[in-house]
């Protein structure tokens, strides 16, 4: 009696299998926490990755196969202003100045409204989704527009207000600023999509009252704070001039600025000694090699800053004059290329290190590295499936250089945030994009005719 009903058991359980949500199978497996599984998958349920590797004991009510494809989390943008995509194109190849005082400013003075920030909100998150970014880093105006826009696509957001010493579209003042914060930070804090965080620009456009200010607010309402520091040597200079003679790095330590909770973007002039302070204080930082080419702002430490122990993430920056796309897979051959040319050495950075970047040491710097950046049971389901069958992609010998060197944004087929999926076989489910690009063209010209320059005069 005994035997038969253990035989039962073992019949039953060799014949069980658990249904979940979402069963992709048959793919390359990169869990980015491990060696990379051969003829592998991943099992999601209720959002979250309940096996990877071995999913023959479960049967998806949605069924995916990744037969020839890679299977990845999906990519975590550190640093972009993704509204600006509505200013692709404006004005690129100018100086700086040029660029900001004819074009920028003046455009954002007449153009930027909530209304344009939900387009270009939702024309980029489009284009995010189908280059398999999953996690993005905003600093703009009206994010509350960003949040919401976000939320409607299905991505995850890291979403800081803009703090800036003159008047903003969206608050003319600073004390109208740190009011708008109050309640945005309110309204989206615990929110499973949406991180809401403290934005001021940078240490040249901030004074040290009002970065202060932002460090004291950050520690009362527990929201992060995201700062462009470094990134320009034209800012060495401003800041040096202002805070007898430190690098922006010392100066922000100075101040009692710097934590843990606090996102770098660029970080392309730090000194050893800056780095050596921005891993002791856990300061992360957001690099955006394709916006530091562009504008020719310099090539940022790196490697160095890797081997300092420093979370490094990567970031396309804004989408207007500094990049122009949303692309992580582009971001991440621009940067292992970039880094090599600076080190002169082909070893700098790897292509598995800069995957890393874009999807683990990403999910480190904004501390979201618990929830996701890694393929594991437990984690939420952020995940893209790449296709590595193209002709460009093909033959594959080794996974990591196919998809950063060989592939590019528009080789992912799926994306996959929080367990929902949001685009399937490149067909986008969550935002409607004609009607974004629509839209686009639309405010394109509005924005045209708002110029005292013409784009090309
Ligand atoms: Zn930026």
């Amino acid at each position: 009696m005994k035997k038969i009903f253990a035989l039962l058991l073992f019949i039953a359980a060799r014949g069980f299998s658990a249904t979940v949500d979402i069963v992709i199978k048959n793919g390359t497996v990169l869990t980015m926490a491990g060696p990379n599984i051969a003829n592998g998958g991943v099992a999601i349920d209720q959002g979250a990755i309940v096996a990877v590797g071995d999913v023959s004991g479960y049967k998806g009510r949605t069924t995916i196969d990744a037969t020839g494809d890679a299977v990845l989390p999906g990519f975590v943008n550190t640093h972009t202003h993704v509204a600006m995509v509505l200013f692709r194109g404006i004005a690129d190849d100018r100086e700086l100045m040029d660029w900001l005082q004819h074009f920028i400013f003046p455009a954002e003075a007449k153009n930027v409204t909530a209304d344009f920030v939900t387009s270009g909100m939702r024309l980029g998150a489009a284009e995010m989704i189908q280059s398999g970014t999953t996690t993005f880093t905003d600093m703009y105006y009206f994010e509350d527009q960003v949040a919401e826009e976000a939320k409607r696509a299905g991505l995850r957001g890291v979403v800081g207000e803009t703090l800036i010493d003159f008047p903003a579209p969206d608050n003319k003042t600073w004390d109208g600023a740190v009011s708008y914060i109050r309640t945005f930070v309110k309204k989206w804090q615990g929110d499973p999509m949406i991180t809401p965080a403290l934005a001021p620009h940078s240490p040249y456009l901030v004074s040290r009252e009002h970065l202060q200010a932002t460090r004291k607010l950050a520690d009362e309402l527990h929201a992060p704070i995201l700062i462009h520091v470094s990134e320009t040597r034209a800012e060495l200079q401003q800041v040096a001039e202002k805070q007898s003679g430190l690098l922006p790095g010392l100066y922000l330590d100075s101040i009692g600025f710097l934590g843990h909770d606090v996102v770098a973007a660029h970080g392309v002039w730090l000194s050893p000694e800056e780095i050596r302070l921005f891993a002791q204080k856990g300061v992360g930082v957001a690099h955006c090699p394709e916006s530091n080419m562009m504008l020719a702002s310099g090539m940022a430490p790196v490697a160095d800053m890797l081997r300092g122990g420093i979370n490094v993430g990567l970031g396309t920056d804004g989408p207007a004059g500094s990049n122009n796309n949303l692309d992580m897979v582009e971001e991440m051959a621009s940067a292992a290329r970039l880094q090599k040319i600076k080190m002169m050495d082909p070893t700098a950075l790897s292509a598995r290190k800069v995957l890393e970047m874009a999807t683990i040491g990403g999910a480190r710097v904004l501390s979201l590295d618990k929830k996701i950046g890694t393929l594991e049971v437990g984690k939420r389901a952020d995940i893209v499936i790449i296709n590595l069958q193209q002709a460009k992609t093909q033959p594959v010998y080794a996974v990591e250089s196919s998809i950063v060197y060989a592939a590019s944004g528009s080789s992912v087929l799926t994306t996959i945030c929080d367990g929902k999926i949001l685009m399937r076989d490149r067909k986008v489910l969550t935002v409607d994009v004609p009607a974004a690009i629509a839209k686009a063209k639309q405010l394109r010209d509005q924005v045209e005719k708002s110029l005292q320059y013409h784009p090309g005069s």
